[in-house]
């Protein structure tokens, strides 16, 4: 399973159907296809997200794998998160804006208390930091993604959150997802480091889609 993929629908390389065919290849049975939502320049809109949902039913039934039908969005001032009108199976709200720290704790609080979204996505990714994390800050992010049942991702292109981060959540019981945000085909399924940290630090934690499927893929 790999629940973070950009398409050609906002900022990725490959269609639809060229990543359906190489999740198929890659023997994934889940997959999640997470465009950008509203904010970004080449992200979803309602027509988009309608036109893109038809293709992903067609390569579901093509190569027979479940595409969930997701967006990714941004957490911007006070928490806020954006998206189309449109009924997404899938949510995960991230950090894309370099602020400063404070303020970024700030918005991540905001947001998972909130919004309604599924999973926190490549939590203190480096290329969006402007001066890093704070071990009493990520513990009360990971307190309150406890509280609310939210995912924290493990982020395979930004091998995010940092290790000091997941050494915080390894007696939580604390819910994760696998994502590769790959923005091009090769890179679909590609979760090496994600599932070694897992592996290493999410050891009482359980998957998001666990209970709703048994996924091996
Ligand atoms: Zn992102
Ligand atoms: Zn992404």
């Amino acid at each position: 399973m790999d629940l973070h993929i950009h398409s050609m629908y906002s900022d990725g390389a490959a269609s639809i159907d060229e990543i359906a065919r190489k999740a198929k290849e890659r023997n994934l049975k889940i997959i999640a296809i997470v465009d950008h939502s509203v904010e970004h320049p080449k992200g979803l809109n309602e027509r988009k997200a309608r036109k893109r949902k038809i293709e992903i039913e067609q390569a579901e039934s093509k190569y027979g794998i479940r595409i969930l039908d997701g967006v990714e969005c941004g957490i911007l001032e006070d928490g806020k998160i954006i998206l189309p009108k449109h009924d997404f199976e899938l949510v995960i709200a991230s950090v894309h804006s370099i602020v400063p720290q404070k303020e970024m704790y700030r918005r991540l609080k905001r947001a998972i208390e909130e919004y309604d979204f599924h999973i926190l996505g490549h939590l203190h990714a480096g290329i969006f930091s402007l001066d890093g994390r704070a071990e009493e800050y990520d513990l009360e992010i990971l307190d309150l993604l406890e509280e609310t049942g939210k995912a924290l991702e493990l982020n395979t292109h930004h091998s995010a959150p940092p290790e000091e981060t997941l050494k915080l959540c390894l007696s939580r019981k604390i819910t994760y997802s696998f994502g590769s945000d790959a923005h091009t085909v090769s890179r679909v399924g590609d979760l090496d480091h994600a599932k070694r940290m897992a592996k290493i630090f999410l050891k009482n934690g359980r998957f998001i889609l666990d209970e709703m499927h048994n996924v091996d893929g």
